[in-house]
């Protein structure tokens, strides 16, 4: 037989424990053994006590078998020794474990808490921008420590003792676990935890601490930035609470505007350009604007077919890193004028005979044999 102690009594539960009376119950040991806190000598081995006692009592089928064989279940089932347990503490304790551990007054917390918000702001660039690094400076309404109160929330930063926690920053609570009772400590509420509250609360800011502010600001967007790359300026995003620790930071993303007829394909730039059948034949040269200031030239060699690609070779975007351009990728699309006149016609009809296939079957078959090729 096993010399294992009952489950139950690991968990100082009584047999008809509810499963709150079970997660209550364990999360007190969890504090009290986990070994990465507990100062206990057999901390470690409590704690694996306490949690295989939770692992099978929390889990209803595995609680019946061990309410009706004990530690020694039937066969296949291999009692309950064997192996670890894993229970998601996070889960259990919502996420926020380690604070639970402090009882609410850890330094995870406090440090988590002096800390600003980042703020995450949008900026939208064309771009025809990207091909150099872009300095922008602009302004923005940021929340910014408040300079009456310089972020305390109080008039002349004058501040007196919380009465409800005598300026601890904590109080003390009873809470029930089943049969037990327990003191947890947590952030006074009526100061959040500082031990002092303003005096009179600061008009400007009505004691937040924080007021929102035209800010000027100034970043600069790199070369071959894309929708979505992020720009972090550190500590300018929104100030500490209450005026004490470090500013969030304020994050920037990129977004770049359609372009009027480029699209991107990362440092590509890809395009079509209509052109007309005598272009295609006879060849041309097409030059148009373009993004880096320089006009593109877009040689048309002759015999083109309309669905070729021409490559321009370093007229693309910059890499982020600088390091090398993208090519400039032109599609050759057939113009359809909208309307032909009269003289049009009769021209297009004398060309017909020498420029559409003497025999269509053969035309037919040799196109299917350079597609395949
Ligand atoms: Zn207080
Ligand atoms: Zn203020």
């Amino acid at each position: 037989m096993s010399s294992k102690r009952d489950y139950y009594e690991v968990l100082g539960v009584s047999k008809d424990a509810s499963e709150s009376d079970l997660k209550n119950a364990f999360r007190r040991l969890a504090r009290k053994y986990h070994p990465d806190r507990s100062q206990e000598p057999d901390a470690d081995s409590k704690f694996k006590e306490a949690q295989e006692a939770y692992a099978v009592l929390s889990d209803s089928q595995k609680r019946a078998q061990y309410d009706r064989f004990g530690h020694d279940g039937p066969q296949g089932f291999g009692g309950f020794g064997g192996g670890g347990f894993n229970i998601n503490i996070e889960d259990l304790f919502g996420g926020d474990f380690f604070s639970s551990f402090f009882g609410g007054g850890g330094s995870s917390r406090s440090s988590r808490r002096s800390r600003g918000n980042d703020i995450l702001m949008r900026h939208a660039v064309e771009l025809s921008s990207l091909v150099e690094d872009n300095q922008i400076e602009l302004e923005a309404d940021l929340p910014t420590s408040c300079k009456s109160c310089e972020g305390t929330g109080a008039v002349n930063g004058e501040m007196i003792t919380c009465s409800t926690c005598n300026g601890q920053g904590r109080v003390r609570k009873v809470v029930r676990t089943g049969p037990f009772q327990q003191q947890v400590i947590t952030d006074c509420e009526d100061c959040s935890g500082r031990g002092k509250i303003p005096k009179s609360v600061c008009r400007d800011c009505g004691g937040t601490g924080k007021t929102i502010e035209s800010t000027k600001i100034r970043f600069t967007i790199p070369a071959g930035s894309d929708t979505g790359t992020r720009l972090r300026m550190r500590s300018r995003g929104e100030p500490a609470p209450n005026g004490v620790g470090e500013s969030g930071d304020l994050l920037i993303e990129v977004e770049v505007l359609e372009h009027p007829w480029f699209e991107r394909n990362n440092t590509d730039l890809i395009m079509s350009l209509p052109v007309g059948y005598s272009d295609l034949v006879l060849g041309r040269t097409v030059t148009i604007e373009h993004i880096d200031g320089a006009p593109l030239d877009i040689k048309i060699p002759k015999n083109s077919n309309s669905g070729d690609t021409i490559e321009i070779k370093r007229r693309g975007l910059p890499s982020m890193r600088g390091k090398y351009r993208g090519d400039v990728i032109v599609l050759l699309k057939l113009f359809m004028p909208k309307k032909v006149n009269k003289l049009v016609k009769k021209q297009l009809e004398d060309m017909r005979e020498s420029t559409s296939p003497d025999n269509f079957m053969e035309a037919i078959k040799h196109d299917a044999k350079l597609r395949r090729r």
